[in-house]
C-alpha cells in the first residue's frame, strides 16, 4: 500500500521555514496554533458582544456584523460606486434609501420596531445607528436571559428587514409589516423555547410567551 509505506516527513524548524508549531505544548504541528500564529490580531470592537454571542441565528449575526459597520449595499451605496438604478426605498417608495432611513427613518420599518418594541421591550430605534449600537452595547452587556432576548430579537428584527428589502427588489415580492414581524417573533420564540433550562422567573417567563 503506497499510503502504508509512505514516510512520514518531519519538518525541522529552520530559517526559511516559520516555527508555526512550536507554541503547542507538545511542539508538534496543530492547525489551531498554526492559525493563531499567523491569524493577524486585531483589538476586539466593543460591540462584539451584540453580534456573535451563544445560540445566536447564524445568518443573523453575520447580517449585523455587516450592518453595524454600515456596510450593507444600500442604494446610496450603489450610488457611490458608480453603479446606478432608482435610489428609493422599495419598502415605503417615498424617500431615498440608506442605511438610516433603511433603519430608522422609514415608515415600513418604523411599524416593525414599534411591535418589537411592544412586544420584545427592545426600545424603539430612535438614536443614530451609531449612537444606537453604543447604547445597546453598554445597556445589553452580560449574559442575562433578558439581554439574550434582546440581543436575538435586535439581530434578527435587523436580517428581516433587509431580507424583506431585497424581496421586494429582486423578487417583487411585498409583505406587510405584521407579517414580517409575526416571522420575527416565531424567530424568537423558536429560540427562547429552547432554553428550557433558565431560570424560571417571572421575567423570563413573561419574555418566553411574549
Ligand atoms: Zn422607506
Amino acid at each position: 500500500m503506497l499510503l502504508a509505506s509512505t514516510p512520514i516527513v518531519e519538518v525541522i524548524p529552520s530559517k526559511s521555514n516559520p516555527k508555526i508549531w512550536l507554541d503547542s505544548p507538545n511542539q508538534r504541528f496543530s492547525v489551531k496554533v498554526a492559525w493563531e500564529q499567523l491569524r493577524i490580531h486585531n483589538q476586539m470592537v466593543e460591540w462584539h458582544d451584540i453580534v456573535w454571542f451563544k445560540n445566536i441565528v447564524p445568518r443573523h449575526s453575520f447580517l449585523l456584523w455587516v450592518a453595524v459597520q454600515q456596510k450593507l449595499t444600500t442604494q446610496d451605496r450603489l450610488h457611490r460606486f458608480g453603479i446606478h438604478g432608482p435610489n428609493r426605498c422599495s419598502l415605503c417608495l417615498r424617500n431615498n434609501e440608506d442605511h438610516n432611513h433603511l433603519f430608522f427613518e422609514c415608515s415600513y420599518t418604523k411599524a416593525i420596531w414599534w411591535d418589537v418594541h411592544d412586544r420584545c421591550d427592545i426600545p424603539r430605534m430612535t438614536k443614530g445607528w451609531d449612537e444606537w449600537i453604543r447604547w445597546a452595547t453598554i445597556t445589553w452587556h452580560g449574559k442575562s436571559f433578558i439581554n439574550f432576548s434582546h440581543k436575538l430579537g435586535f439581530a434578527a428584527t435587523v436580517y428581516y428587514i433587509w431580507q424583506e428589502r431585497n424581496a421586494k427588489i429582486f423578487a417583487g415580492m411585498a409583505r406587510t409589516s405584521n407579517l414580517v414581524f409575526d416571522q420575527i417573533k416565531c424567530i424568537i420564540r423558536d429560540k427562547l423555547d429552547l432554553m428550557r433550562n433558565v431560570l424560571p422567573t417571572d421575567e423570563n417567563i413573561r419574555i418566553q410567551r411574549a
